[in-house]
Order: structure tokens, then C-alpha cells, then sequence
């Protein structure tokens, strides 16, 4: 094992990486964030009040919490903090995650006014916690999968939500249309009024510098006690970039996660493998289980991609909504598709396969193919002959 490893990140990869090293390991996680590391992915049930922060903890690591790596010294292979300390490091890892995108709008300045705020960590979660109350006014900006689990906790916990979304559908980057269509009809049930082709272009503060109101490209403006702006993300690669590594959309990595200079590597949000940064969960955990086997054993362990599901439960008080989505949904030509809608019960399914292979699918409502479709995508396997497609989407997944 090598012998001084740091990791600078405590969040889903960082975390992972330090447990699966175990105690064996002389590992030092340094954190920026003040709270032990727990699941972001259940920050949305957080505010919706459905869990305790604490239930959302992950395993206990020791990480010096609190604490932001402002550079890196590669020659001398340290790693300064900006509460003055420095770190020495046999392997640095950087698991530094994303950083919101703050969308270009008059009234944003250096700093957020008041009542605005992204929806990235527990800080951001506990702040809208405090502000929302039955009947604030709340406007979630952007309509992907994170501005749909914001407005759907928003409204459970009572407050009047507006989504808009510039795009034409909720969760283009998941959903097709009809989908899409569906899980807007499941949250205007809850109360949340979706604007789509809705592009912000201000926000409006009151005299104590707090949002009043957000400003429609059309002119149309709605007033707003509380703003979520959930524009999407960038991987976080300041200091990976500041240190002269290899820099693209994300830090690149190759199949050992290692950056350009052999002695740093990179998972999670932050890390671009093979040209694709995944900017979810299951990728960067996967990524940090590959990285403890290299550090454990500088052995043959190789990360050759994640083919991951996306999974979200918009829970209700009525009717919880269940969604997996995975690869693209939208066929090209000649490829086959298999498609059931049930508009009673809300459910939609509908999978793309090409030659013998699934390039996509959507399953909205009725998840009970999902495991073995999960497997079968997963594992890039080749689909059996002899089961027809429906049985896709029927029962076991048919296969
Ligand atoms: C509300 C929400 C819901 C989500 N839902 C889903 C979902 O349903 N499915 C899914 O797959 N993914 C989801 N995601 C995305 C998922 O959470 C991320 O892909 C995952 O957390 C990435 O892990 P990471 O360790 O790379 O980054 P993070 O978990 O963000 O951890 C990075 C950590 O590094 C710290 N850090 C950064 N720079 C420094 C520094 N210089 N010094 C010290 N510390 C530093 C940060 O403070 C942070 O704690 C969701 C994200 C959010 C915010």
C-alpha cells in the first residue's frame, strides 16, 4: 500500500475511497464542508422533511472537516490549506465534485441575495429549510433532475412553487416527450406550476436586499420570497488546473484514474474518463472502489466507464412517482422500440434497442421490469433471441 494517501473531497467519492482504503491505510480526507459526509443524492429528502440530516449520514470516516486545500505543490508534493496548514502526500486524490452553475442574471452579483440559493450541499438544504413555510412563494429555476426533486420537496412542504424550465420538457437530458409530459402532470397534482420554454433573466431584490421577484425574458415577472437556481453543474478543477494538470471539461483521468502527473488521481464529478464526466453517484463510486484497488495493490485493476441508471422517487403524501432512466431514449432510424403507456394508472415504458443491444429507456411509474433491464444495460449484454421485445418492458424484464 502506498503509504501517505490525501484526498481532497469528503463527499460520495471521496468518502468511499477513504472506507474501502479502511484502517490500514494512513489516509488523510481533507473536507471543506463543516458536516460529516452523508448521502447528497437524499438532500432532497431532507427538505422535503421526510428524513433527518442524520439519517442521511454516511459511514463514519475521520475527515478534517471544515477545512479547503487551496493549492497544490507538486514538486514538493504538498498540498496547502487555507487554514494555513500543509499536507504531505506519497498519492494526492482529488474528489473535489461539482460546483453549481450560477446562471448569468441581472441581480446576481459577487454574492447571492438573500432568499436565493443553489441546491448543492446540506448548508444549501438547511438554509432553504429555515426559509420555506406553508404558502412562501418559491421559483425554482431549471427543470432537470435536480430542479424536479427541489420544487417536489418544496411543495410537500407547502409552499406555492413555480419550475421554470427553459428547455420544451422537464429532464430533457433523461426523458423523452411523453415521458417528460407525464412527470409534469405528477407534479402539477402536488400543486407546482411548471413553465417550460421559460428563460430567466433577472432576479428583483426589496430594499433589505432580499428577492422579491424573478424576471421572465418576456417581461412577465413572478413575485418570489425564495428562489432555487438549479441550472446544472461544472466539474470542480480549479486547483487540478492551477497545478498545471490536464484539464478538459473535467480533470482527465486514464483507466488507472490517474491524472497527468502519475502521483495525483481523480474521481467523481470532478474526473473525466474517455472523454465523459458523469456527474452522478454511481460513477464516482464505482470510481472510488477502482481507485482503493490500484492504491491497495498498484494492481491490475482497470476503470474501463459506468453504464449507470438514473433513479429518483418524487414521494407525495398521494401517490409517490418512481423514474429510472438510462443511455438515450430517442431512437434513431431503424432502431426498434417498445413502448406502453398507461395514462390511468400514469405509468410509461419505453426502451430503444439497436441490432442485439438496449441503447435507452425510460421507465416512469412502473418499475417492475427495472432490474433486469439494469443488469442487461449495465452489463452490456447481448438480448436474447428468442424473448420478444415486449417482454422488455412486461413482469421480469423477459430476460
Ligand atoms: C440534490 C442532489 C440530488 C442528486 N440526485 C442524484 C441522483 O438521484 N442520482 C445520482 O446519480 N446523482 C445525483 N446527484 C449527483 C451526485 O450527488 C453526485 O454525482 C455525487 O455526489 C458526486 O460525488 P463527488 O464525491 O464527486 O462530489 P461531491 O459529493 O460533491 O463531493 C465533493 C466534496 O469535495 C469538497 N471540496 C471541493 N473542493 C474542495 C477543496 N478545495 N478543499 C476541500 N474540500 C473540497 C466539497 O465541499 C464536497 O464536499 C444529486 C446531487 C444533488 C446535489
Amino acid at each position: 500500500m502506498t503509504s501517505d494517501i490525501v484526498v481532497i473531497g469528503g463527499g460520495t467519492a471521496g468518502a468511499r475511497l477513504a472506507r474501502q482504503l479502511g484502517t490500514g491505510a494512513r489516509v488523510t480526507v481533507i473536507g471543506e464542508e463543516e458536516h460529516a459526509p452523508y448521502n447528497r443524492v437524499l438532500l432532497a429528502e431532507v427538505l422535503a422533511g421526510r428524513y433527518g440530516p442524520e439519517v442521511i449520514a454516511l459511514p463514519e470516516v475521520p475527515v478534517r472537516r471544515g477545512v479547503r486545500a487551496t493549492s497544490i505543490d507538486r514538486e514538493r508534493r504538498l498540498v496547502h490549506c487555507a487554514d494555513g496548514t500543509e499536507v504531505g502526500y506519497d498519492r494526492l486524490v482529488l474528489a473535489t465534485g461539482s460546483n453549481p452553475v450560477l446562471p448569468p442574471l441581472r441581480g446576481i452579483g459577487p454574492g447571492l441575495p438573500e432568499g436565493v440559493h443553489p441546491f448543492r450541499t446540506m448548508d444549501d438544504c438547511e438554509a432553504l429549510s429555515r426559509a420555506v413555510r406553508p404558502g412562501t412563494r418559491a421559483v425554482v429555476v431549471g427543470g432537470g433532475l435536480l430542479g424536479v426533486s427541489a420544487a417536489r420537496a418544496l411543495a410537500e412542504r407547502g409552499a406555492k412553487v413555480v419550475l421554470a424550465q427553459q428547455g420544451e420538457h422537464l429532464m430533457e437530458r433523461q426523458l423523452d416527450v411523453s415521458a417528460s409530459t407525464l412527470l409534469r402532470s405528477h407534479l402539477e397534482a402536488m400543486g407546482v406550476e411548471v413553465h417550460t420554454e421559460c428563460r430567466v433573466r433577472g432576479l428583483r431584490t426589496d430594499a433589505d436586499e432580499a428577492v422579491s421577484a424573478v424576471v421572465l425574458a418576456d417581461g412577465f415577472t413572478l413575485d418570489a420570497e425564495l428562489v432555487v437556481l438549479a441550472c446544472g453543474v461544472r466539474p470542480r478543477v480549479g486547483l487540478a488546473a492551477d497545478a498545471g494538470l490536464t484539464v478538459r471539461r473535467g480533470i482527465v483521468v486514464d483507466d488507472e484514474l490517474r491524472t497527468s502527473d502519475p502521483y495525483i488521481h481523480a474521481i467523481g464529478d470532478c474526473a473525466e474518463h474517455n472523454g465523459v464526466v458523469h456527474g452522478l453517484a454511481g460513477p464516482a463510486l464505482e470510481q472510488a472502489d477502482v481507485l482503493a484497488s490500484v492504491l491497495r495493490s498498484g494492481a491490475t485493476a482497470r476503470y474501463t466507464g459506468t453504464r449507470a441508471l438514473t433513479r429518483l422517487t418524487l414521494a407525495s403524501a398521494t401517490s409517490p412517482l418512481d423514474l429510472a432512466a438510462f443511455g438515450d431514449p430517442t431512437p434513431r432510424p431503424g432502431d426498434d422500440v417498445v413502448q406502453l403507456a398507461d395514462a390511468t394508472r400514469g405509468a410509461y415504458r419505453k426502451v430503444v434497442v439497436r441490432g442485439d443491444r438496449l441503447v435507452g429507456g425510460v421507465l416512469l411509474g412502473d418499475l417492475a421490469s427495472v432490474g433486469a433491464l439494469a443488469r442487461a444495460w449495465e452489463g452490456d449484454e447481448a438480448l436474447p433471441d428468442s424473448v420478444p421485445l415486449l417482454h422488455l418492458l412486461t413482469n421480469d424484464g423477459g430476460l
